[in-house]
């Protein structure tokens, strides 16, 4: 078959804010920067521009790839519908929804991928032009890191990151050997943890022309345990690299490697958001071993990382089952005492994949209406089995109010913001209040659907 173009296509439901998308499609970069040079192709992100009307242009030799996570799956399905009207014939979905549960998205894509891609993808567009493409690809290997899907200076081109994105998307691991029960990352990036060499790092931010970063890897604070001489040689050479700065999510053992925190804090490393997930100890069997729910500990690690001047992001999840509504406002005290710069706050969600999925299926506590769209940690879609499903929104709505204040996120920013030198202030002063006003606007979609 005659191959037009591809189209590579992110969803979204943030639109622009102040003006540019959120975070640059990295995976998207990544696989556009596998198709040969010779075949046309194009990234569209739904947040940039709405992609609608230009899935309407589009034929029947016209290869339409997505990826899409839970969340944006009905979205996915809307525009294939409409790429399928427009005449488009081969629409390619994958991402972790796909991954993780195929069977629902078989029933409207012609082709899924699951797993990683990078070497089904090439495959897929070989198959299009010789007309042998499968209805399912499967990747169950996990790629060595090393040389893999390097982007193309043709991609970096078409993306122009610092234009339209606010947030450079970066990998430098990938997977996680922990197994909390809530979390999809080992089932779509393998429980053992791997690497990107460092020279090859260096090389793409350099490509990119980008000064600061979000990393896309799951947990990487788990480098420090794992290969404490990796990330060692990984700060020694980014604090060579004119970087504003860069964050990370990452759990409180980092804070047992003094001499690791202070060469990340030479590499220009911002801040980290440490998954403690939970002040109720009873919540330990859930945690994978990261956390315990012991409040004692998450205060010595905050003091003990702040302390090399980086700041620290807290990360809780509400509704385990020994969860009531006290454990709501027990968090938010704790991070007031705590002195966090930025907290998340959201509701444990049952993705699909995981141990704790797989329990409230065995249990019937699944709320039928709640469709995937729901599936944005601001949203109750089970039954939680202390509190009922209106006893946790009001909770979680009051508390939610209450963190995100415009008060309570310039008081959290300003402090944040003191822990730079002066002369650095202006530069780090965005970064200090934007990720509170990030999560603010994720608990904002709570009353988005309120009214449908
Ligand atoms: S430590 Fe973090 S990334 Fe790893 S399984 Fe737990 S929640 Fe997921």
């Amino acid at each position: 078959m005659e191959l037009r173009k591809i189209v590579l296509i992110q969803p979204g439901r943030e639109g622009k804010i102040f003006g540019k998308a959120p975070a640059t499609p990295y995976t998207l970069m990544r696989l556009a920067s596998l198709v040969p040079d010779d075949i046309d192709v194009e990234i569209w992100h739904h947040d940039w521009e709405p992609v609608e009307p230009k899935l309407r242009t589009l034929g029947k030799h016209d290869l339409v790839g997505i990826t899409a996570k839970t969340l944006e799956i009905e979205q996915t399905e809307q525009f294939a519908a409409i790429a399928r009207r427009a005449g488009v014939q081969t629409i390619v979905v994958g991402g972790s929804h796909a991954t993780l549960m195929p069977e629902d998205v078989e029933r409207w894509a012609d082709v899924v991928v699951t797993g990683e891609a990078y070497r089904t993808w090439p495959k897929i567009i070989q198959d299009f032009i010789n007309d042998t493409l499968q209805p399912r690809y499967d990747d169950t290997e996990w790629a060595d890191l090393s040389g893999v899907a390097p982007l193309s200076d043709r991609v970096i081109k078409m993306t122009d990151e610092r234009r339209r994105f606010w947030t450079p998307m970066m990998e430098i691991t990938r997977g996680c050997p922990r197994n909390c029960s809530f979390c999809t990352a080992i089932r779509v990036s393998g429980q053992k943890m791997r690497f990107r060499p460092v020279e090859e790092i260096v090389e793409e931010i350099e490509r990119r022309n980008i000064d600061r970063f979000f990393l896309t890897d799951d947990n990487f604070g788990l480098a420090f345990a794992i290969d404490p001489d990796y990330a060692e040689k990984l700060f020694l050479a980014l604090e060579k690299l004119p970087l504003r700065g860069w964050t990370t999510q990452a759990e409180m053992m980092v804070a047992k490697y003094p001499e690791l925190l202070k060469l990340a804090k030479r590499a220009h490393l911002d801040k980290l958001f440490i998954g403690f997930e939970s002040v109720n100890p009873d919540n330990r069997r859930e945690l994978g071993g990261k956390s315990k729910g012991q409040t004692k500990q998450y205060f010595e690690a905050i003091r003990d990382i702040q302390k090399h001047g980086l700041g620290v992001v807290g990360l809780f999840v509400f509704g385990f089952d020994s969860d009531t509504p006290k454990v709501m406002w027990d968090t938010w005290e704790f991070a007031r005492a705590a002195g966090l710069d930025s907290l998340s706050t959201t509701v444990l969600t049952p993705y699909p994949g995981t141990p704790f999925r797989d329990q409230l299926v065995q249990e019937n506590r699944l709320i039928p209406d709640k469709t995937w769209r729901y599936y944005d940690t601001a949203h109750v879609t089970y039954y939680p089995k202390m509190m009922s499903v209106e006893e946790f929104e009001r909770e979680y709505d009051r508390v939610c109010r209450a963190i995100y204040s415009p008060l309570r996120i310039a008081q959290r920013g300003l402090r944040a913001l003191s822990r730079h030198p002066l002369r650095r202030m202006p530069a780090k002063a965005f970064g200090s209040f934007s990720t509170d006003y990030g999560y603010r606007r994720t608990f904002a979609w709570r009353h988005a659907f309120s009214s449908q």
